[in-house]
């Protein structure tokens, strides 16, 4: 059976209490499938609300996780969190290296690679985001630049660590925007390939990039996506319910 996983990242809108309303109205709308996972990156105020929720409606199959750690444990680091404090939280999985993280804050390859030893060296489950600027692709740097991340941030580490790939290409991320279903296979493909020459060949490769009710299902018809990382259309809990609920056969 193909497991499907529907990736949540909040960014920075709903709060506890948004959070908590949001829980509400999801999760009784919500029924269990072997063959989906829900996980949700609630801004890292909101994560002990969503953990409540999923702890109080008895749910295994929905992972709660935060969007980003910083790479140092504990200590004088005013406004980061790290890995220790999140899983603390009740947080069970990080994303690593979104594009808002690397092109608006600044991010570095090294510094993601430095976040997702910190991930695993926490036990969250890791999902690294990776993904070319529109210049980039026009230039035919797309393939290059996956793999120049993947390299930074994972050689040597993929076989051992429990980690998710997201391929979000920056140009289709809260544009409207989105690759095709072939465009998005292809890269995936090539992450593959990366993945196993690394020895990981069963990682799960997601996509992200302005996916919404509409163009759901044609992309995960695509065999090479094993789930989806959505920004805007996972805000309102009705939407997200039903986009997980019909983006399935
Ligand atoms: C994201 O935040 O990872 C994302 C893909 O956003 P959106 O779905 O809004 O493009």
């Amino acid at each position: 059976m193909r497991g499907l996983l529907f990736a949540a990242n909040w960014k920075m809108n709903l709060g506890p209490s948004d959070a908590s309303a949001y829980m509400a109205s999801f999760l009784p709308a919500f029924d269990p499938r072997p063959d989906r996972m829900v996980w949700f990156f609630p801004p890292a105020l909101s994560v002990n609300s969503v953990v409540a929720a999923v702890r109080d409606s008895g749910r295994h199959d929905i992972v709660v996780g935060v969007q980003d750690i910083y790479w140092e444990p504990k200590g004088a680091f005013t406004g980061a969190i790290s890995g220790p404090l999140a899983a603390q939280a009740g947080a069970r999985a990080v994303l690593i290296g979104h594009s808002e993280r690397r092109h608006v804050f600044g991010e570095t390859d090294e510094q993601t690679g430095k976040k997702l030893a910190a991930a695993i060296a926490a036990e969250l489950h890791p999902v690294l985001c990776v993904g070319e600027t529109l210049e980039q692709r026009d230039a035919g740097q797309t393939l290059a630049v996956a793999t120049r991340q993947l390299n930074a941030a994972l050689a040597g580490r993929a076989a051992t660590a429990r980690v998710t790939i997201a391929y979000e290409p920056v140009w289709a991320i809260g544009t409207g925007r989105n690759a095709t279903p072939r465009d998005a296979a292809t890269v995936h493909a090539a992450i593959r390939a990366w993945l196993e020459q690394q020895g990981a060949a069963e990682t799960q490769i997601l996509y992200g990039g302005s996916v919404n009710l509409k163009n759901a299902a044609e992309l995960l018809a695509e065999p090479e996506l094993d789930g989806v990382l959505v920004g805007g259309a996972s805000l309102d809990p009705q939407a997200w319910g039903e986009l997980v609920r019909t983006a399935v056969a």
